[in-house]
């Protein structure tokens, strides 16, 4: 199958896409976060690709991508207050609502669960795109299953040639790391079950009187695995990664630096800008990535997806990132490196 990359600007370009979804195939397109991997979200068949595509699971639900909330009223069977108001004020936003799925929603997109992800992407390529088709579009992220989420039209291809007829092109993802997902399924509870870019203290602020909670099995994943077999795998380069965190990163990184240059290793680094000054002379340029100024966390979002897709075709044998503080938006980056390290984040 030959995949073509369409920078979508007239309504015969929507159109196009939305043929190919109502005909049951794939389209890939971008999102505020990170692009999406698009089928019919009302037709099990078109779901059913989207995990022959990307390699994954079937047990792993989709996400319902809508394109207003008259949308998502007709994906589930009631609104809870705590919904209702997070989606006035989050969406359309990086937000995903958890509620109870309606009885038409097949169970491929809910991995047979009796809930269903509903959220309304702020870009108007997606929206446009989801209107135009006239259906919920169901997608998790556009890559191979495991891998880092694609945040450009390239990296989609990089995973995707071959297995797709198109992807709608909207140059770099703003955001960079998938939405918050937010479980509303509970009342006078919301749990956390994704951290994103709409934050726990963010959340929190909305709702006074509602108990914000972490998922326990996100807290659990997020710990360092226990046993090697416990190693969960996901946003994952292709060589190991280990996360540092702490006062002195520069330090701790020089160190292992030349500790793994002795050994013969070649690492690469994705690091701050501060902290790539301290490092030039042990490391070259090449075998650097510079994520922005030091506790900047939107610019290291943003960049986050392409630094660990960065040293894929390199000659690089292991790869060492500077992590960041837990708050805000630093909560959901550090729960990507935890995973993408499989929980190797060494605190110094
Ligand atoms: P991705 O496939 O990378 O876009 O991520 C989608 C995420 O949404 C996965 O982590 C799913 O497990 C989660 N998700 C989607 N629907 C549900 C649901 N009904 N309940 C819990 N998690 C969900
Ligand atoms: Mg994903």
């Amino acid at each position: 199958m030959n995949t073509e990359i369409l920078r979508p600007t007239s309504p015969a370009d929507f159109e196009r896409a939305a043929q190919l979804i109502r005909s049951g195939e794939l389209v890939a397109f971008p999102t505020e976060t990170v692009y999406g991997l698009g089928a019919n979200g009302l037709d099990a068949a078109s779901c059913r690709h989207i995990y022959e595509a990307k390699g994954r699971p079937s047990d792993n639900p989709l996400i319902l991508h809508i394109a207003d909330l008259a949308m998502a009223q007709e994906a589930v069977c009631a609104v809870p207050p705590t919904a209702a108001h997070l989606l006035t004020v989050f969406a359309p936003g990086p937000l995903t609502v958890i509620l109870p799925k309606a009885a038409h929603i097949p169970d491929i997109v809910t991995g047979g669960l009796s809930t269903v992800g509903v959220r309304c992407p702020d870009h108007d390529i997606a929206r446009r795109f989801i209107r135009t088709a006239g259906v919920p579009i169901a997608a998790p992220s556009a890559n191979t299953s495991g891998r880092p989420s694609p945040t450009t039209a390239a990296t989609v291809y990089a995973d995707m040639a071959g297995r797709i007829p198109l992807i709608l092109d909207g140059g770099s993802c703003r955001l960079g790391v998938e939405s918050t997902i937010v479980d509303c399924t509970e009342e006078g509870i919301v749990t956390i079950l994704r951290p994103g870019a709409v934050t726990r203290e963010m959340i929190a602020a909305e709702l006074p009187h509602i108990e914000v909670r972490m998922d326990a099995v996100l807290t659990a994943a997020d710990e360092a695995p226990r046993a090697p077999g416990m190693k969960y795998t996901h946003y994952a380069p292709r060589v190991p990664l280990t996360v540092y965190v702490g006062t002195d990163v520069a330090a701790a990184l020089r160190e292992e630096i030349l500790r793994r240059t002795a050994a013969g290793e070649r690492t690469a680094v994705i690091a701050s800008n501060e902290t790539l000054t301290v490092l030039c002379g042990i490391v070259s340029a090449a075998h650097t990535y510079n994520c922005g100024a030091r506790g900047n966390h939107s610019a290291l979002a943003s960049c986050l997806y392409d630094a660990l897709r960065r040293f894929d075709n390199m000659d690089v044998t292991s790869l060492l990132a500077e992590g960041t503080g837990e708050t805000g938006l630093g909560l959901a980056i550090m729960n990507r490196l935890r995973k993408a390290s499989g929980g190797d984040v060494r605190f110094v």
